[in-house]
């Protein structure tokens, strides 16, 4: 039987008024895991956060019904960039993500491995290794880890198969600053049918086999407005996509991983309250 009360789920929560007020916002939502941006996704550089910020954030944080955070990356950071120029900005700014998260004192940057551009995927992951080692380099001693999202495989992205991101683990010398995160709609769309019981299964063994279930530490819960294999990143809410209540029955159900957290990345308006929609929905799926 799965605990609905002790489960940790929740969504992506706008941080318009600082981060704290990501806090505020998700725990009125009735959320028990957060995913944030530490800064403004769309630019570079961040200002640092003050005293005042962290300390707002920590003992909201911690006065509140959340148990689990999770910081995702900037949308502009590509750690296997062809341009040398932006392959540098980015491992920059991938560092600066790291330290804003120790911080705070959130466990996990999630990121998305990267697009080669041209140069072959072999070449990519092996300068995405490169990158997080630099960055494990200079952030010597944090807790955060350096969270591995499994993509759609859209373009030149790499990191849409099991066997490329068991690479990325392999190359990367600090192993215990290393996690996964599994997006339902990246991997359906990069060809993992969780949508049938069978295909469900196989996906999560094949997982446990080439990269290990000890390192899944969050799931991205998202239907897909593409189909199987599409390759196309896409999000939609949950049941009204090709992956439907079906796909997520399987996941909800799913005892060995229950005590995974589980956060919506789907369309929302400003009060958000379409999370709380898709996260009924997802708890209804309990049998
Ligand atoms: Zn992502
Ligand atoms: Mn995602
Ligand atoms: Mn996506």
């Amino acid at each position: 039987m799965i605990n609905k009360e002790k489960l940790l789920l929740g969504a992506h929560t706008s941080t318009s008024g600082g981060v704290a007020s990501a806090v505020n916002l998700a725990d009125k939502l009735g959320f028990t895991a957060m995913q944030i941006f530490s800064k403004n996704n769309n630019r570079w550089a961040a200002k640092p956060f003050s005293e005042k910020e962290i300390y707002d954030f920590k003992t909201k944080l911690s006065a509140s019904g959340i148990r689990f955070t999770v910081v995702h990356d900037s949308y502009l950071i590509n750690l296997c960039a062809s341009s040398s120029e932006i392959l540098e900005k980015s491992r920059v700014a991938y560092i600066d993500e790291l330290n804003r998260c120790e911080q705070l004192g959130i466990p996990y940057l999630n990121f998305h491995p990267g697009a080669h551009g041209g140069t072959g995927e072999k070449e990519g992951i092996k300068l995405i290794a490169e990158s997080l080692n630099i960055a494990h380099e200079k952030t010597k001693g944090f807790k955060v880890s350096s969270m591995i999202e499994v993509t759609a495989g859209q373009g030149t992205a790499l990191g849409y198969s099991f066997e490329q991101v068991r690479e990325m683990i392999d190359l990367v010398g600090e192993k215990e600053r290393v996690s996964v995160c599994i997006d339902t709609a990246h991997v359906f769309a990069a060809g993992y049918d969780i949508k049938s019981p069978e295909g469900y299964e196989k996906t999560i063994k094949e997982f446990d086999d080439i990269v290990g279930l000890d390192l899944l530490k969050c799931f991205h819960m998202n239907d897909s407005k593409k189909a199987l294999g599409s390759r196309v990143d896409r999000h939609e809410h949950i049941g009204k996509g090709f992956i439907g209540k079906e796909g997520f029955r399987n996941i909800m159900n799913d005892k060995r991983l229950e005590h995974i957290p589980k956060i919506l990345e789907t369309p929302k308006g400003k009060e958000q309250l379409e999370d709380v929609e898709n996260i009924k929905v997802l708890k209804s799926l309990i049998k």
